[in-house]
């Protein structure tokens, strides 16, 4: 019988983020990179609505994500 590893999970935190509006774009940024009030996509420069997502604490910082689907 083998022994599952038990994996620790990062800590995670709620936070409030901008996803691309468009359905054909999957781009999403950190409220804290947005450049004003209601950002445009950097991606495609649709305009975006405001979200909350879950992330890992960890989660490495860049200002552009794209969506894991
Ligand atoms: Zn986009």
């Amino acid at each position: 019988m083998r022994f599952q590893q038990q994996v620790e999970k990062p800590p995670e935190v709620n936070l409030k983020i901008w996803a691309c509006g468009s359905e054909n774009c999957n781009g999403w940024m950190r409220d804290n990179f947005k450049s004003d009030e209601n950002p445009d996509c950097p991606l495609c420069g649709h305009s975006m609505v405001e979200e909350e997502k879950t992330l890992p604490v960890l989660e490495n910082f860049s200002a552009v994500h794209l969506k894991k689907e």
